[in-house]
């Protein structure tokens, strides 16, 4: 079965489809890190985030995920995917058709005849409209912004709230009106707001829905 769970950075949609898929057995894709991936090699070969080239870049190197660690052909780039600079790069990037086509045709190919939870912005709408179970998180813009403070903290670095909060509608806006795939929740997913709800509660309320659909 095929777990999809969509939504805007900052709702808690990584920590619940990475947690679901241990509850459940299942395996975990992100995709987001695919984004971000493709998005630092460019940045670094200086290639236009939003030209053909990039989308190029995209389909030549495939992205590998092993023993927890992100692979763009050999090249490890695990340690560079959490910077406030790639999840501009990545927003940028995403715009285009051609790298949006590129990884979700590898995102199809990893996902194919396993249980898996896939996590992104499209996955219920676009890379498996046919999914068992659609989940769609939101959250408070405030609320996101601190949530990706605290998590910036636990990883050493400091950003101020108006700053973080300034790039998040940035990057809202990216993905909410880009022409190919904005992110919109898909007419059968489950919308779920977890601006009031521990992890633990977002965490045991998918999984009782996925349970239902499994029986
Ligand atoms: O989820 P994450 O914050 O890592 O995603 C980084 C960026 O990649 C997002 O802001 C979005 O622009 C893009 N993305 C996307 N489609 C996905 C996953 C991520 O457009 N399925």
């Amino acid at each position: 079965m095929i777990v999809t769970i969509d939504g805007p950075a900052g709702t808690g949609k990584s920590t619940a489809a990475r947690a679901l898929a241990e509850r459940l057995g299942f395996e975990y894709l992100d995709t987001g890190a695919m984004y971000r991936a493709v998005a630092i090699l460019c940045v670094e070969d200086g290639i236009d985030l939003e030209s053909d080239a990039a989308a190029a870049r995209a389909q030549a190197r495939p992205i590998t995920f092993v023993d927890g660690r992100t692979l763009v052909g050999d090249r490890d780039v695990t340690d560079l995917l959490r910077t406030p600079e790639a999840s501009r790069a990545a927003s940028l990037a995403a715009r285009h058709p051609g790298v949006r086509a590129a990884l979700v045709e590898q995102q199809r190919v990893i996902a194919a005849g396993r249980n898996i939870v896939c996590e992104g912005r499209d996955q219920g709408t676009v890379a498996f409209p046919r999914a068992g179970c659609k989940f769609f998180l939101t959250a408070s813009p405030e609320e996101r912004a601190r949530r990706r403070q605290q998590q910036l903290e636990r990883a050493g670095q400091a950003v101020p709230f108006e700053e973080l909060l300034r790039q998040q509608r940035e990057r809202d806006e990216r993905d909410a009106s880009r022409s190919v795939a904005p992110l919109r929740p898909a007419d059968d997913a489950i919308t779920l707001d977890t601006t009031r709800l521990t992890s633990g509660d977002v965490l045991d309320q998918l999984e009782a829905h996925v349970r239902r659909r499994m029986d």
